[in-house]
């Protein structure tokens, strides 16, 4: 069984086959999704507690979060806020995100999505949830790991909530701090790609147990999928990439991180019927 950590599954590339790509999913063991809520930034907030709402046989369960994107950050208002902040309480969200910096593509002021990442790390703390982070420096610079980090020690240590860096791509100096406050470290279908031997490297000597496995869909297709959408039934090529370095089984890596995932956002085991505790960038990398 697994569990993909991160995936926007609202997106317009899934509209024509949602239902059998959900069906796929189940097929292949992905037991839980948890869904992405950023969508396209305000006037869409709520887009993956609609889907984690579906609730269908056959299909794998679904969470949510919500947040605003670094992309969108310049769109934020007030408004967009208050109504995170409503929509925060609704049972099916287990975290706030994706947030952060995108110094790579900066479709946002960098001032922005530093103070608007800073807003919502307020009311992720208020709402007593969990974040998940989206960090990417400029080409060949660690601007926005150094900064990223910093506000987290500032602004969200003290706070002992956590979160997960998610699609990590950094190195394990970025990885060691966060680990210290909380972090838990998701791989996605970038770690089977050539050049990433550096993502390699962080995947094998992370403690397994600080490990999540993510898809991304509909971006960032591993290997044999590359270039083509992705979607979650894929997060075994992540699983598979990772035990060929550790030396374990594709299953195993997937069990281990899926206890990572369902301990960490407190999903209710299954048959319980418990509750869990509480585009404008199109083609960019989320
Ligand atoms: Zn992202
Ligand atoms: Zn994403």
């Amino acid at each position: 069984m697994f569990i993909d950590s991160h995936a926007h599954l609202e997106m317009p590339q899934f509209d024509a086959d949602r239902d059998a790509m959900l069906a796929r999913a189940h097929e292949a063991g992905i037991e839980t999704i948890v869904a992405i809520g950023s969508g396209t930034g305000p006037g869409s907030l709520d887009c993956a507690i609609q889907l984690a709402d579906r609730e269908k046989a056959g299909e794998p369960n679904i969470y949510a979060t919500i947040g605003i994107h670094p992309h969108e950050a310049k769109l934020a208002t007030e408004k967009d806020f208050d109504e995170l902040s409503a929509l925060a309480r609704d049972p099916k969200v287990v975290a706030w995100g994706e947030i952060g910096l995108d110094y790579f593509y900066d479709h946002s002021p960098r001032e922005v999505q530093r103070s608007v990442f800073s807003k919502q790390l307020e009311l992720a703390r208020a709402a007593k949830l969990p974040i998940v982070i989206h960090c990417r420096p400029s080409a060949d610079s660690h601007n926005a790991w150094d900064e990223c980090l910093e506000i987290l020690r500032q602004r969200w240590a003290p706070s002992a909530l956590g979160g997960v860096l998610h699609c990590f791509t950094g190195l394990m100096e970025h990885a060691r701090p966060a680990l210290d406050m909380g972090f838990m470290i998701s791989f996605a279908g970038n770690i089977t790609f050539p050049k990433a031997q550096n993502i390699r490297d962080a995947a094998r000597e992370l403690p397994l147990d600080r490990i999540f496995i993510e898809t991304d869909s509909p971006f960032l297709a591993p290997v044999p999928h590359r270039g083509k959408r992705n979607e979650p039934a894929f997060v075994r090529e992540v699983a598979r990439q990772i035990g060929e370095l550790r030396g374990i089984s594709t299953e195993n890596v997937g069990f281990r991180t899926a206890q990572n995932v369902s301990r960490f956002f407190r999903l209710p085991s299954k048959g319980t019927g418990a509750m869990p505790i509480p585009s404008p960038s199109q083609g960019a990398a989320r």
